[in-house]
């Protein structure tokens, strides 16, 4: 059983459907960037219709989205291409501790490079408090990042207060959106962000794909990550993907048709998941209650170590321990750790995450197995 949506999410069959023509009809597979011949145009048009339909359910412009590999990409590209292009007005830059590794260590090297980092702690529910940020801010401070959904603990953050009170200043404003994209809605012509990552296998579309949004780029200016052939505006050279950016495109606008529809599944379960837990015994949720996406469950079992009951539910039901993309190296949480847990519910930590396609009958299933294991678990430590 597959619960590690937040990693990555099936491909919705539409997204597929929509991405075949490019890759196998004659002439549909051609370089967008070739427009001197039809077929070249015809790529091309597919690209920037993409880009409208992308554009068109965040209420932004089309012309303000550049396509990137993905959103560690995208939040390479916001992040350093700000914090170069703007560093003789300033060298002070801020974000959370709780962000995912791709802003994290971009950070990290911006600090190698002389720049001064605040890295703010949530509070103990897992959420930024806009206070906090205003008071990190000085007169050196270029830029601010910080996530809408955290992508362990599913807690939303609020990103429409960040953007308010920032919008006065000439401070930029970065959003990494990978976990909320598609799944909560957002009004790019109403809550004033500057840069804002995407990407696509988070809402059922192709992995290797994403975009990042940057509000009229005359007035925010990057520098390039890439050098090459001009595409993209400059800003991100290199061949289109007219597939991926086709799959792209279909799974977003399927993601915003059946935001609520998902939204509503994904609530109950949730609510399924932790009814079948109750078997499990003492545990504790982690994150804020009320200010979170359903779809991602952050729990920690009393006397249970995490990497034990992973490896107890290999080969049953896929979960994950912290951010998948840390797992291997079995380290604690960095947002757990900065949220304040530590000992037993730090280490015992395991991420649920489900979605579109995920049935009940999974969910009561699944539910079954992790508390049976933590049972097993819980014996063997006494034995
Ligand atoms: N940001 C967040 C919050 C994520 O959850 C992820 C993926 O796990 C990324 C960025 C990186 O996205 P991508 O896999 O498209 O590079």
């Amino acid at each position: 059983m597959y619960l590690d949506y937040a990693a990555t999410t099936p491909i919705a069959p539409e997204a597929v459907d929509a991405m075949l023509p490019y890759l196998t009809q004659t002439g549909l597979f051609a370089n967008p960037s070739s427009i001197q011949h039809g077929m070249g145009e015809a790529a091309e048009s597919v690209v920037e219709r993409s880009r409208s339909r992308i554009a068109e359910p965040c209420h932004g412009n089309a012309k303000d989205f550049v396509f990137t590999s993905g959103a560690t990409e995208a939040n390479n590209l916001a992040i350093k291409g700000i914090a170069l292009a703007h560093r003789d007005r300033g060298r002070h830059i801020v974000t959370t501790a709780i962000e995912h590794k791709s802003v994290l260590d971009t950070f990290k090297h911006l600090e190698s490079q002389s720049f001064a980092v605040t890295y703010l702690r949530p509070d103990s529910n897992g959420r930024i408090v806009p206070d906090d940020l205003l008071k990190s801010l000085s007169d050196e401070t270029i830029l601010v990042s910080v996530m809408q959904i955290n992508n362990e603990t599913g807690v939303i953050q609020p990103i429409e207060q960040i953007a308010d009170a920032l919008a006065d200043k000439n401070i930029f404003f970065h959003v990494d959106a990978a976990q909320s994209a598609g799944k909560l809605p957002i009004d790019l012509s109403a809550i004033p962000i500057d840069l804002l990552s995407i990407s696509a296998h988070k809402f059922y579309g192709p992995k290797g794909i994403g975009c990042l949004f940057i509000r009229n780029r005359k007035r925010t200016p990057l520098a390039p990550l890439l050098h090459g052939g001009g595409q993209e505006f400059g800003l991100r050279p290199g061949t289109l993907a007219t597939h991926q950016i086709a799959g792209m495109a279909e799974a977003f606008g399927i993601a915003h048709e059946r935001q609520a529809q998902d939204l509503d599944h994904a609530e109950r379960l949730r609510k399924l998941l932790l009814e079948s837990l109750q078997a499990a015994g003492d545990f504790v949720v982690n994150g804020d209650p009320t200010h979170c996406l359903p779809n991602i469950v952050n729990l920690s079992f009393a006397n249970v170590d995490a990497s034990a009951l992973l490896i107890a539910l290999r080969d049953q039901v896929a979960i994950a321990s912290g951010s998948a993309c840390n797992s291997g190296a079995v380290e604690a949480s960095h947002v757990l750790r900065a949220m304040g847990i530590e000992g037993d519910r730090l280490y015992g930590a395991v991420r649920i995450s489900f979605g579109r396609y995920t049935t009940e009958t999974e969910i009561v299933s699944a539910g079954r197995s992790i508390a049976e294991a933590v049972e097993r678990l819980r014996t063997l430590a006494l034995e």
